[in-house]
């Protein structure tokens, strides 16, 4: 079982990719997290982020290992490694360097702790369309800007981070930019896709519609 979940920055995906891998027992693939170390190592080793042969190179030698290492970097998830990797995902060639990896992973997929797992989930911007475009389920899960600046606003404010609501909107209007715009695998559903916006949805409405589509698929 294949499900792909894409979607712009802080619509659901992460919270709904989380519930149905522990449910149904499938892996799960944040495909962000490629990007984020890519462009978080640029920023690391002090590359400027319009500098594409650079990133090709960081690209061409991420292993798993060193996608997790650098997971735990405090910049991995905040302002600094968002932008590095939206940057950095737009270049092509970078984006080829990254592909086997991400398809590779549905072909033997294991949990964190190296035990087998029944499929997969993909969460991420390209996931139905290009990674996995066989998958048995592929959902896009949208919501307005305004709606996802202020959760990502309050997920920062959880996590002690200081920032305010107009630049976290600001932060994600570029991000949306740069991700639709681009040429390589701009963020769009997949043609198969169901779309859910969950702009005016809790988290258990989202859910529950979910749920059924993926029985439905078992
Ligand atoms: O999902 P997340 O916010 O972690 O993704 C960070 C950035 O990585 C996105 O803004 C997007 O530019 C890029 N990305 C992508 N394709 C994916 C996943 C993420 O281009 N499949």
């Amino acid at each position: 079982m294949i499900i792909t979940v894409d979607g712009p920055a802080a619509a659901g995906k992460g919270t709904i990719s989380g519930y149905l891998s522990q449910k149904y027992k499938l892996a799960y693939f944040d495909t962000g997290m490629v990007y984020r170390a890519v462009g978080l190592q640029m920023v690391l080793v002090g590359e400027d982020l319009s500098n594409k042969d650079a990133a090709l190179k960081i690209a061409r030698a991420l292993t798993f290992p060193q996608m997790m290492e650098l997971s735990v970097h405090p910049d991995f998830r905040s302002d600094i490694g968002s932008n590095a990797a939206s940057i950095v995902s737009a270049y092509s060639e970078v984006r080829a360097a990254l592909l086997d990896m991400q398809k590779n992973f549905a072909l033997n997929p294991v949990f964190a702790d190296g035990t087998a797992a029944k499929g997969v989930i993909y969460d991420g911007r390209d996931t139905g369309t290009v990674i996995c475009p066989q998958a048995d389920l592929k959902l896009f899960v949208t919501a307005s800007t305004e709606v996802r600046a202020e959760r990502r606003y309050k997920e920062f404010l959880q996590k002690g981070i200081i920032t305010s609501y107009k630049k976290v909107l600001d932060d994600m209007k570029a991000r949306d930019e740069r991700d639709s715009n681009r040429s390589a695998a701009p963020l769009k559903p997949a043609d198969d896709a169901i779309v859910i916006d969950t702009s005016k949805l809790d988290i258990e409405a989202v859910l529950a519609y979910i749920v059924p589509l993926v029985e439905a698929k078992l």
